[in-house]
């Protein structure tokens, strides 16, 4: 199909408002619109080929167009698009929640389905209120972590540490216990390697013993802050927040949003420390990156507590028009039966090491501070002074030109402030794999060069 860029970027200009983007810039630019996919490429109108080096924005597993997801989503649409889960069921929708509870750590029995890792969270928040209702015990306070990020609906922007997202939405969002999480490199309590561990969990603790009885829950993203910056988690850190959820009798909720489905080396990131929360949340890779699919898991001691006679009122009074949608498990089905294949994690771990091995090079780069690297999951900190550690100015933008000067090098990734993403598909090929660290290194040194 031939396309006319100079209609499309019009039109895109005259109708389009997108996602955390600043239009003014946006109409001035020359927009990149992608037409098709292939394995780790990305392809736009005028035929231009790209390594999808963030994986369309953290969702996509096998690449695109792959054969198995595509043949599901067809086969799912010979037989029905869509029907409501309210009150009725679907096969695909089965055989997804069956297969989820399988896979996951063992203690998360149900799944409740939504459409986006933002519902996901806002359905935590819910039961995790309801459920501390319903056992007589009104607990109604959540605790979550300094530069969390848990989505952009009104609950998950509350339980959200990122500043420059909550300044204009306070007088929507509801007050949140907020715990310091560990970034080693810049401590939130000014302390070095390993101190910034204990002395965050020992503040988690100080803030639910000043707040006893009354924690729902505890929210974290598991092993790594994403959004924040790819902030990684030294070891011990979650088993530790498991600890204190027990020892307070909160509940634990892992957002495994972006962490879940093999991103982190394991199936989901709680593996890395043997934890199992009481209710999990799951979506970007649930499809592969194909649809948009999310999951609420939890124990079933959380679902037994909403059983009852209907006017005992323990219903979960919560639902979407598309929860649990026919395609969006069809999809999920077909990408866990990927991952599940044979020495899949063995190949993720392959490039995992091979990563490791060319982003030591990048770490020694003058303007780098830090590299952090969790499984496939990466960010490369950029600093104007790497003795000092001296953060460039947001304004200048260096990510942003980092990730541009990239495209010279067919490289698409987005930055998050001056941290520049690395999160490729888990079977991306070693060679592209290459390509793309190398290109990324040299768009670094181009653009931070005096
Ligand atoms: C992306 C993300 C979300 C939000 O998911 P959406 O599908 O974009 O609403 C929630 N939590 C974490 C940890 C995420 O990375």
């Amino acid at each position: 199909m031939e396309y006319n860029h100079d209609e499309l970027a019009k039109k895109d200009k005259a109708y389009f408002w997108h996602p955390f983007t600043q239009m003014a810039d946006w109409e001035k630019e020359d927009p990149l619109i992608i037409v098709t996919g292939e394995g780790s490429y990305l392809i736009d109108d005028r035929g231009r080929k790209f390594i999808d080096g963030f994986s369309s924005l953290w969702v996509n597993l096998h690449g695109h167009r792959v054969a198995e997801i595509d043949k599901a989503i067809k086969d799912q649409l010979g037989r029905i698009a869509h029907t409501t889960a309210l009150g009725f069921s679907n096969a695909p929708a089965i055989e997804l929640a069956a297969k989820l509870v399988a896979v996951t750590p063992p203690g998360l029995d149900k799944v409740f389905y939504s459409d986006s890792g933002s519902e996901a969270v806002e359905i935590a928040l819910k039961m995790a209120l309801q459920y501390w209702q319903h056992k007589g015990e009104p607990r109604h306070k959540f605790l979550s972590f300094v530069n969390a990020y848990h989505g952009d609906t009104v609950g998950a922007v509350s339980l959200g540490g990122v500043e420059l997202f909550h300044a204009a939405y306070k007088p929507l969002l509801f007050d949140v216990l907020r715990a310091p999480a560990p970034y080693c490199y810049r401590c939130p309590l000014g302390k070095e390697y390993p101190g910034c561990k204990l002395a965050c969990l020992k503040e988690t603790e100080r803030i639910l013993e000043e707040n006893k009885g009354s924690v729902a829950a505890i929210i974290v993203e598991p092993m790594v802050q994403g959004a924040a910056g790819m902030l990684t988690q030294p070891s011990g850190f979650l088993k530790g927040l498991r600890e204190l959820a027990d020892r307070h009798n909160s509940l634990l909720v892992a957002d495994e949003v972006a962490t879940g489905f093999g991103r982190t080396g394991k199936l989901f990131a709680c593996e890395h420390e043997g934890v199992v929360p009481d209710i999990m949340t799951l979506a970007k890779g649930l499809t592969g990156g194909y649809l948009p699919l999310a999951a609420t898991l939890v124990s079933q001691k959380i679902y037994d507590a909403f059983l009852g006679d209907y006017a005992a009122n323990k219903t979960f009074f919560h639902g979407h028009s598309y929860t649990g949608n026919p395609l969006g498990c069809a999809a999920a089905l077909a990408s866990l039966g990927l991952l599940g294949e044979q020495g899949f994690l063995d190949g993720v771990e392959q490039r995992v090491k091979f990563m490791a091995d060319r982003l030591h090079k990048c770490g020694k780069l003058a303007r780098v501070g830090e590299v952090r690297q969790c499984g496939m999951m990466v960010g490369v900190e950029l600093v104007a002074d790497k003795r000092t550690k001296q953060e460039y100015n947001l304004a200048e933008k260096m990510g942003a030109r980092v990730c541009y000067k990239a495209r010279e090098k067919w490289i698409i990734t987005r930055p998050l402030g001056n941290v520049v993403v690395l999160m490729p598909p888990l079977n991306i090929p070693l060679d592209v794999l290459e390509e793309l660290l190398d290109g990324l290194k040299w768009a670094i040194e181009e653009t931070t060069r005096e």
